[in-house]
């Protein structure tokens, strides 16, 4: 979880641009974005970038490359943060590359459901397996 908190607005001219990619607004508010993993990171953004921001629209921090995401960015730049998942078997009649009976995972990244992904049942429990594996210490599958 990551929370921000905004500082500014920024007087004078000459700020650098917006940190949200694809933004050259000039930037107005300081934004200092914290995680209990990685400390305080301040980025900067446009007053109307943090009007989205203030309004509830998702974002997140690409601490990679260092950019702000907002819109369909924050689900399709990088890795996507999920929130939750539910694994789905498909029955009935599937016209489907996987065989029958598919597994469909659909995963939650905040209030978006990102596009669900389809595989085979012996995918799905190779997947279930691995993700045993990294779970807690306790919990690994025996080999
Ligand atoms: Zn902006």
């Amino acid at each position: 979880m990551t929370t921000i908190t905004f500082e500014g607005p920024i007087r004078g001219g000459g700020a650098p641009p917006c940190a949200v990619l694809r933004c050259s607004a000039a930037a107005e508010w300081v934004a200092a974005l914290a995680t209990r993993a990685t400390g305080r990171t301040e980025t900067l953004l446009c007053g109307a970038h943090k009007a989205q921001v203030d309004g509830g629209t998702p974002w997140r921090w690409d601490s990679a490359e260092r950019v702000f995401l907002v819109g369909p960015d924050r689900l399709t730049a990088g890795p996507t943060p999920v929130d939750d998942y539910r694994f789905n078997v498909q029955v009935g009649d599937i016209d489907s590359a996987v065989g029958p009976a598919p597994v469909v995972l659909k995963l939650t990244a905040g209030r978006d459901e990102v596009p669900a992904v389809m595989m085979s049942r012996e995918t799905a429990a190779a997947l279930g397996r691995a993700l045993l594996d990294i779970g807690e210490p306790g919990w690994r599958t025996q080999r």
